[in-house]
């Protein structure tokens, strides 16, 4: 079982236009990225243009939710009072067998443990009735 994270203290994301899409399909636990509609280029982070074909068409792709951990790190100074009682923990940037790339945190393993590349899989952490935010752990 993964350790949720008490949120109360946290600001959540403002849920409005592309953020918004990609939570709602988060709290189905569904998680996808949003790609050109054209050349299936992934647009991660979501954007109206594609930076390859230049199409303004797109849709959202499912993703499996395993990748490996691209690139990590571990604050040790809280950015805010909420952070407090989770320091330290893991920051990190996976990469998913799909391709995109995205921040978020790796959960549910010794920080002497993480290497580079190793594999995780994607776990569903709802913060709330209205969000929830996708996190990683060890596949
Ligand atoms: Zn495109």
């Amino acid at each position: 079982m993964s350790t949720a994270v008490k949120h109360d203290d946290f600001q959540l994301p403002v849920m409005s236009g592309y953020a918004k899409e990609s939570y709602d399909l988060c709290k189905a636990h569904k998680l996808s990225f949003q790609r050109c509609a054209k050349c299936k280029t992934f647009r991660q982070p979501p954007r109206p243009l594609c930076n390859k074909c230049h199409s303004f068409e797109t849709e959202w792709a499912p993703v499996k939710g395993t990748g490996k951990l691209y690139a990590w790190t571990i604050p040790m100074n809280p950015i805010g009072k909420a952070w407090v009682s989770y320091m330290p923990y893991v920051a990190a940037i996976v990469e998913l067998d799909e391709g995109p790339r995205m921040a978020t945190w790796v959960t549910d393993v010794p920080h002497d443990q993480l290497k580079l590349n190793m594999p995780v899989k994607v776990w569903y952490d709802d913060l709330t009735s209205e969000v929830t935010v996708a996190k990683f752990k060890p596949a």
